[in-house]
């Protein structure tokens, strides 16, 4: 459709570029389609939860930045999935088109001791006591400055608590720092935390913000467990220390922030991701605007809509076989069924998710 006004909104017809082929890059297609926008992914793997669904597949490496950049020309505005998109493929990307959000988000969620840097002195939003670690030297000398207990973790490239090490005695300082096997780490003091919860907002090429209400998550096994939204307790509060992180940011699209409740109601944030985010997959079900959509609204400069959900809303993840209780679950009126198009259930491996309506709001 012709968008005579401002070349940098995206009108239907238009093509997104996804670098990343996974059951978000998936659900994000969906939610653009629906706009009558197009969505070609980028990824390496083939025929992938994102391809099945879109309109164009480029397999590719990411270090190709060659492949990456003419894949971009053939793209109206390019976004991500994942937050460890290297640099120069970030770069190469945002030279043939806009990437949204930009690549300073990037550069921030992929190592924690730039991210917790970032969010405690340009954001202004606090975070626990941290301390860089680059050897069993800085290790004892960040725990004689944080105390124990406290948490090792890499700088880079951990998710669902891999590559992280709870430091309780002196005794556990050498084997936690054998186990990094000299990988650059952070020291963060541990969190007695009462809730964790997050926060999903969005902010648009016009700088429109709108977030959910707050959401409070239960993790097994370092994985997401269940998200519950709206969950008690000061949404307001939180949202403000996402618009403070998205501003810092110059951000556009979804961002997901995890924070750390305190016992006195004070939230810290644990860490961000510039994406959709798995706690927010309840609002696909809720009767609003749900994430998918609002990334997609807001990377193309569309208005953000409503983020007011319509019902209280549980997620929870399936994960390995229990995706075989499909029949079970979709027999539920109360339910709704998200598969994600993977076959092999193996353990762990996020095959979908079920949205629960619990009650009207
Ligand atoms: P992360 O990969 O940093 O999100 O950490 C995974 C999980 O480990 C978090 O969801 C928390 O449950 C726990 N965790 C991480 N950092 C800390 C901390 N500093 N204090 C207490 N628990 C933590």
């Amino acid at each position: 459709m012709p968008n005579p006004k401002n070349q940098n909104i995206v009108a239907p017809g238009g093509m997104i570029g996804i670098l990343g082929g996974g059951q978000l890059g998936r659900m994000l297609s969906l939610a653009a389609s629906r706009l009558g926008l197009n969505c070609h992914i980028y990824c390496p793997e083939t025929n992938g939860p994102a391809a099945k669904i879109s309109t164009q597949n480029t397999v590719g490496a990411y270090e190709d930045v060659e492949a990456v950049f003419a894949f971009a020309q053939n793209c109206d505005v390019v976004t991500y999935e994942f937050e460890n998109v290297p640099a120069q493929t970030a770069k190469a990307a945002n030279n043939a088109a806009p990437l949204r959000p930009p690549a300073l988000a990037l550069d921030v969620a992929q190592d924690r001791l730039r991210e917790k840097t970032f969010i405690r002195d340009k954001a202004g939003v606090g975070v626990t006591l941290f301390e860089p670690v680059d050897s069993v030297y800085d290790l004892e000398r960040a725990i004689r400055k944080i105390g124990l207990p406290s948490v090792l973790k890499t700088r880079r490239l951990g998710y669902d608590g891999k590559g992280q090490y709870v430091i309780r005695s002196e005794a556990d300082i050498r084997l936690a720092w054998d186990k990094m096997k000299d990988t650059p780490s952070i020291l963060e003091k541990f969190v007695d935390f009462s809730r964790e919860v997050s926060v999903i907002a969005a902010r648009n090429i016009q700088g429109e913000i709108a977030a959910y209400p707050l959401i409070e998550n239960v993790h097994k096994n370092h994985i997401l467990h269940t998200s519950t939204a709206p969950a008690p307790g000061d949404t307001g509060a939180a949202g403000v220390l996402a618009r403070k992180i998205m501003d810092a940011l110059d951000y556009i699209g979804v961002l997901a922030v995890e924070f750390f409740e305190l016992p006195n109601g004070e939230f810290i944030v644990n860490e961000i991701a510039p994406r959709v985010h798995n706690s927010g997959h309840w609002t696909q079900d809720a009767g609003c605007v749900d994430q998918f959509e609002l990334h997609i609204r807001a990377i193309c400069g569309w208005p953000l809509g409503s983020t007011a959900p319509r019902h209280k809303m549980q997620m929870t993840n399936l994960l390995g076989e229990a995706v075989n209780d499909w029949a079970e679950l979709s027999a539920n009126p109360n339910n709704a069924l998200h598969l994600y198009g993977k076959t092999a259930p193996r353990i762990g491996r996020k095959m979908g998710h079920v949205n629960s309506r619990l009650k009207p709001i």
